[in-house]
């Protein structure tokens, strides 16, 4: 059975670890490895490591940087049918589906790719007679980043290569869940030139995390997952006086408005409720029908296509399936659960997706609609992160954009029209922090920044894009006078105005 390590200093090791957790394979219910879970002092080695790589890796010009990651991202591309194959073997989404969010996060790589123009900072000749002011983009020094089990490869991606670029050194602690592609991508920066101990990963829960948020050495914590877990992480690492942004749980809403072309939002719909079995943070779980003609016809265009879901394993020969299994077994008992209390909470169960038959012991559910439900029922209210559906029927515009503000999380949000007021008025309204117009899952590109709104996000800034380098960077001012400037100033004692 394969062993998962660490990666600390340029090279694999086990360090004094000795408690493991065991890895699966969701498509066949296997056991196909385990994964060390690091102690408090190996926890700390990866800290040492990566403070001791920091001076040489922050002194380098942001140019040397740079050259590293074009090699990563050759690299990346060259493993791309590896890395993707390690994605659906322990996450369980289906091949194309993890060649996708491979794809995005190599994108985020090309971002960062740019950093000497990102990082030069700001500069004003002439401030006031002989004096000019600039200001520096500094790495922080050690930063760490946690990462959750749906996105192995995307969601590290968002963090180490912006925070490595900028010149800092990194401790990614990935998802005990599906950690093999994130330790090899770790290994292939290495492979690229990166110097030991500038990226480091340590495998681990708890334990390994709580070492991460107070740790004196750690700058400032980047955090995926859910929103308890995300509350947790900010305040305590705030309180340990770090930089944190931590990204939580969503409930995505999808208002449909009676002008929509409903084969088209039927369409899309299917894809981003049920693809990767509804375990995305912006996947769309709530569809908002506004008025009873538009919800009949379009749970009657969502069943047909509901009917055609192709479920099975994340990888076959020839053909894809559209969705695989859910991570866990426990994941799989949860989100049972989530489909019983629907139905006893009154709401209209219009497909079972527990009545899926798969063939062997794999995570299997099959896609799962439900109609008629309303705020105060836990399948509205909560996260059920899988392939489930949830249609609120709505009277109006209005009362649909009441709705999803009410709601606890804000990520993201989808608005299907053709009317190009109704469109504004939902942007402009809406209480979320990525918002679709006929588009249902608007991830951002990695020059724009991804994050959400209200509970789904804690902190300033967002992740990748323009916060991104904001957030891995400390901003430094200068203000300089040069000796000609200097015979002409008169008053030392008022504050310096022009
Ligand atoms: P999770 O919160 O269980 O785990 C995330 C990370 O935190 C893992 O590395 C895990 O080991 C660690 N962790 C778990 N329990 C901990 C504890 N008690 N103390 C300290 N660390 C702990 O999340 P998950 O199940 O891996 O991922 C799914 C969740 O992530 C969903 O809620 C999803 O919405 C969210 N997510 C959000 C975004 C976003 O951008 N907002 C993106 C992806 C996933």
């Amino acid at each position: 059975m394969q062993r998962i390590t660490h990666f600390v200093d340029g090279s694999s090791t086990s360090l004094e670890s000795t408690r493991t957790s065991a890895v699966y394979n969701p498509s066949t219910g296997e056991q196909s490895g385990e994964v060390l879970l690091a102690s408090a002092d190996d926890t700390r080695a990866a800290i040492a490591a990566a403070a001791r790589a920091f001076p040489a890796w922050s002194a380098l010009s942001p140019l040397k940087r740079a050259r590293v990651l074009f090699n990563y991202k050759a690299l990346l591309e060259k493993h791309a049918d590896e890395l993707t194959t390690l994605i659906s073997n322990e996450h369980g989404k289906v091949f194309s589906d993890a060649r996708g969010e491979l794809t995005r996060g190599i994108e985020v790589v090309e971002f960062a790719c740019g950093m000497p123009h990102l990082q030069k900072g700001e500069n004003s000749p002439q401030v006031g007679t002989g004096i000019d002011s600039f200001s520096l983009m500094q790495p922080l020094g050690v930063c760490a980043g946690i990462t959750p089990f749906n996105f192995p490869a995307m969601v590290p991606m968002w963090m180490f290569p912006i925070a490595i670029a900028a010149g800092n050194t990194f401790v990614l602690k990935p998802s005990e869940k599906d950690p093999s592609a994130t330790k090899r991508m770790v290994e292939l920066f290495s492979e690229a030139g990166l110097p030991d101990g500038v990226l480091n990963l340590i495998n681990g829960d708890k334990e390994s995390v709580d070492v991460l948020l107070t740790d004196p050495a750690i700058e400032a914590v980047s955090f995926v997952g859910s929103t308890p877990i995300a509350e947790y992480v900010y305040s305590t690492a705030s309180a340990h006086g770090k930089r944190v942004q931590a990204l939580g749980g969503a409930k995505n809403h999808m208002v449909v408005m009676p002008d929509a072309d409903l084969d088209q939002t039927a369409d899309a719909l299917i894809g981003a409720a049920y693809g990767s079995a509804g375990e995305r943070c912006m996947a769309i779980s709530v569809a908002v029908p506004v008025g009873e003609e538009t919800a009949e016809k379009l749970r009657s265009k969502l069943l047909e296509r509901l009917d055609r879901l192709r479920i099975g394993p994340s990888i076959v020969d020839g053909q894809d399936n559209d969705m695989g299994p859910l991570v866990s077994r426990a994941h799989l008992d949860k989100v049972s659960g989530y489909i019983a209390s629907g139905v006893e909470q009154g709401a209209e169960l219009v497909r079972d997706g527990r009545n899926f038959e798969a063939d062997g012991n794999g995570f299997f559910i099959g896609g799962t609609l439900f109609d008629h439900a309303k705020p105060g029922m836990r399948i509205y209210d909560e996260e059920i992160f899988g392939p489930v559906l949830t249609i609120v029927r709505a009277a109006s515009f209005d009362e649909a954009l009441e709705l999803v503000n009410a709601h606890e999380f804000g990520n993201g949000s989808a608005i299907f029209t053709r009317d190009g007021d109704s469109a504004h008025q939902y942007y402009s309204r809406v209480k979320a922090g990525m918002v679709g117009i006929n588009v249902p899952i608007p991830v951002p590109m990695a020059f724009h920044c991804f994050g959400g709104w209200k509970r789904s996000l804690f902190g300033a800034l967002h992740t990748h894009g323009p916060d991104g380098v904001r957030f891995y960077t400390r901003m430094k001012t200068v203000t300089a006078r040069w000796p000609s400037g200097l015979r002409e100033q008169t008053n030392h004692f008022t504050m310096p105005t022009n």
